[in-house]
């Protein structure tokens, strides 16, 4: 009997999979194809031969706990305790099943907003608690009234994703100040703020969670380093959240992974000195509106995108297949690959999107409009 029965293999893996079967160009699952920053490759060969390849204490490698309490500092004026209120982990997604698990018991109930990335589900499920699907808007702006009503006694934490996976919505003032105001009649709930996109945002600001006076003490702040410095391969991120919270999430991920890649973690101490994430905007943006502007005269709608690596395209003018059709024949027609927007629903709503990635090389996302073209 399967603990998961209504769990299948992440889509990225799928349409990843089938993209190198048929040799497309890959703009499906979310990562970037251009080479790392050298100075990180450097800052890596050099240590290769230096004494960092043991254990790190359990929260992180005690000079990286404390450059990120700077960043958090400098980007957010957010004053974090490096030792007890941050925690090095295996990627976002590690941080993210390690809160869930840690913190939900039996049939408590975790609002997740629907389109929503794939990894909240299944560790809810694992703990015997229950995933409820709250919808978003039609423009994807979340509808607190519906969000209110979602909520009882029975609900432990709302999990909000800031920029958003996969629409590129980012949440505006007025949404916090809602979400803020629904806190204060829930005492007990508890906010997951997966910001992996946080340093990837275009025209409107990035709202963190962390700046939030009165979200702070009961929330976990997700961040990924694969997703800010271009290195999705290294599994890399951390989380931010208070003490109290902290503990209880540590007692989980010291016999889950017990410590994070001793090198990785050395090495991105080392290049936090150098880098600036204010770099990272501007590269995107640029991407962003030239892969938009190489897809203009196309049959694609572009939906508009205000964070993320990620373009989402209606092909209602093209095709009325469902998603996921459309998008195996994107493939082994046109060689190009893209994810189904239907997956990110918990009922598998098709409404003729589909996403693309648009963190590629310009020659890449130049082939791959080519031919998005000729549809
Ligand atoms: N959350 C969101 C919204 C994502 O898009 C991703 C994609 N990778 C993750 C979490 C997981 O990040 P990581 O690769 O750092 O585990
Ligand atoms: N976050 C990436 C995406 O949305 C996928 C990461 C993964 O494959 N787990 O494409």
């Amino acid at each position: 009997m399967s603990k998961l029965p209504n769990i299948a293999t992440s889509i990225f893996t799928v349409m990843s999979k089938m993209a190198s079967e048929h040799k497309a160009i890959n703009l499906s699952q979310g990562f970037p194809n251009f080479p790392v920053d050298k100075r990180l490759t450097e800052i890596v060969a050099k240590l290769a031969t230096e004494n960092v390849h043991q254990y790190t204490p359990i929260s992180g490698y005690p000079p990286l706990l404390s450059k990120i309490a700077a960043l958090t500092k400098k980007s957010y004026s957010r004053v974090v305790h490096p030792e007890t209120e941050i925690l090095v982990t295996a990627g976002a997604s590690q941080g993210i099943f390690t809160t869930i698990t840690a913190l939900l018991k039996t049939n408590e109930e975790v609002l997740i907003l629907d389109p929503s990335y794939d990894c909240y589900e299944a560790p809810v499920l694992l703990c015997n608690a229950k995933p409820i699907r709250v919808a978003l808007n039609d423009d994807y702006t979340p509808n607190w009234e519906i969000i209110d009503k979602a909520c009882s006694s029975k609900t432990k934490m709302i999990i909000i994703n800031n920029p958003h996976n996969p629409t590129g919505k980012i949440l505006k003032e007025s949404d916090f100040q809602s979400l803020e105001l629904l806190l204060e009649k829930y005492p007990n709930i508890l906010v997951l703020s997966d910001e992996v996109y946080e340093y990837i945002t275009f025209e409107e600001k990035h709202i963190s969670a962390n700046t939030r006076e009165k979200l702070i003490n009961r929330c976990i702040v997700v961040s990924s380093f694969g997703k800010s410095f271009h290195i999705t391969g290294w599994k890399i991120g951390y989380l931010i959240a208070p003490e109290h919270l902290m503990k209880e999430i540590k007692k989980v991920h010291q016999f889950l992974v017990f410590s994070i890649n001793s090198i990785c973690q050395v090495a991105i101490s080392d290049y936090l000195d150098v880098v600036s994430t204010d770099d990272i905007k501007k590269m995107y943006q640029e991407k962003r509106d030239y892969f938009r502007g190489l897809l203009h005269g196309s049959r694609f709608e572009l939906m508009p995108c205000e964070g993320t690596y990620f373009q989402v395209a209606s092909y209602s003018a093209i095709s009325n297949e469902n998603d996921v059709d459309f998008c195996k024949r994107l493939i082994t027609e046109y060689g190009v690959a893209a994810i189904p927007i239907s997956t990110f629903y918990g009922d598998g709503k098709d409404l003729k999107l589909i996403r693309f990635c648009f963190a590629k090389d310009n020659a890449t996302l130049e082939e791959a409009a080519k031919r998005l073209c000729t549809i």
